[in-house]
């Protein structure tokens, strides 16, 4: 099997796993706990949060365990615009993760007011616009770091920049960048930033939100008085632990890694464009994950394309894991303004430093042949 779907989830790293281990046994106390047990748990924890704080430049106390990507996007809309005196505004763009665009689906339906920002056709969100868009009543903006399905990188920083000058707080989602390309929370500017340690070798079900000191935001989970009262719940030590070694080991060398991933990917993308007539690249070719390769073949149906690969052992997608299934058309490749022949032909690839050169080849050999195949059905 060649996996190519990292974009989706990462296989938990064996030496993740070995450190949370003892954490579901041994070492199984409540961190809010008293005695020895709980100090010793205490302290792991506190020990992974600076694994965590160190990967993208933060402080240890500027950092908040949750349960994934989706409950730090929560958390940072709900909790920015929940309890103002006016009516809410929030800016976002059209090409979110569904984390972020069904939050805001719902604060429209308390009332808030929302602004989606189209993007052009690479993806890039027009900082015109966004200035455009403030108003004096805005609570926050989200925007994404990098896009999951095209794999845009989007200027962040000049982005929160735009924000700042209106004293507006801003929020990125980096589920797809944290852990696989250098993050760091001053050199973007910004206020709060998602992510997930799922993404990048660590464990399902854990994630963190960074909120920068000063930044006032309301609790979204109520209950006990963990994390300084601001995110209730026992915690998810085994998930914590597992988290804050991934950022450790993905913090390694982290420049290094990138820019191999950007190597495979642009020689599978030059095999590829080479071999198959019709491919086109979609999102941005400059401002791009590392790992991500999203191609539309003309003429070719991506489902069958994805069902013939899966066939011969590799497994790519066709956009957000979350949509699979659903047969409805990508909001990103629409917003992206992709005709309907390259929207039902897009597939995505997303790499990760596990995969190989021969692993490359032989995965352009395949997408070859079975593109061939599939055009000499329907043509
Ligand atoms: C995967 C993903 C999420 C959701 O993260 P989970 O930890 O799976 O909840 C949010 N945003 C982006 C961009 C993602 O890729």
């Amino acid at each position: 099997m060649i996996y190519l779907d990292n974009a989706a989830t990462t296989m938990t790293d064996p030496e993740v796993v070995r450190a949370m281990l003892p954490y579901f046994t041994e070492n199984f106390g409540n961190p809010s706990s008293v005695y020895g047990m709980g100090n010793d748990v205490r302290h792991a924890i506190s020990i992974a949060k600076e694994q965590v704080a160190r990967l993208i430049n933060a402080r240890p106390n500027e950092i908040y365990f949750t349960s994934g990507g989706t409950e730090s996007d929560n958390w940072a809309l709900m909790g920015a615009v929940l309890g103002v005196k006016h009516r809410p505004h929030v800016i976002t763009t059209q090409i979110e993760h569904h984390a972020i665009l069904n939050t805001c689906k719902a604060l429209e339906k308390m009332g808030c007011e929302v602004t989606y920002l189209p993007v052009m056709r690479d993806g890039l969100v027009d900082p015109d616009k966004l200035r455009k868009a403030i108003k004096p009543e805005t609570d926050i903006v989200s925007i994404m770091m990098a896009n999951n399905e095209i794999g845009t990188i989007e200027p962040i920083a000049e982005l929160a920049q735009i924000a700042h000058e209106s004293g507006v707080i801003f929020h990125t989602d980096a589920v797809q960048c944290v852990g696989n390309m250098p993050v760091d929370v001053n050199e973007l500017n910004v206020d709060m930033l998602s992510a997930s340690a799922h993404k990048f070798g660590g464990p399902k079900g854990v994630g963190f939100l960074y909120i920068r000191n000063g930044i006032d935001i309301r609790s979204y989970i109520y209950g006990g008085a963990q994390q300084n009262g601001r995110r209730a719940g026992t915690e998810n030590v085994p998930g914590i632990i597992g988290l804050g070694a991934a950022a450790e080991i993905a913090g390694r060398n982290i420049d290094m890694r990138s820019k191999h991933i950007e190597t495979l990917r642009d020689m599978l993308l030059n095999e590829i464009k080479d071999r198959v007539p019709g491919t086109t690249l979609n999102g941005s070719r400059k401002y791009r994950l590392p790992n991500n390769i999203n191609v539309s073949f003309s003429g070719v149906d991506a489902q069958t394309l994805l069902v013939r690969l899966d066939m011969q052992g590799v497994c790519v997608s066709t956009g957000a894991a979350c949509a699979a299934g659903a047969a409805e058309p990508s909001h990103v490749l629409k917003a992206i303004n992709l005709n309907t022949d390259k929207r039902n032909g897009a597939i995505r690839i997303s790499l990760s430093d596990k995969n190989t050169m021969g692993e490359i080849d032989k995965v352009a050999d395949i997408i070859a042949q079975q593109v061939d195949m599939i055009r000499g059905m329907t043509w």
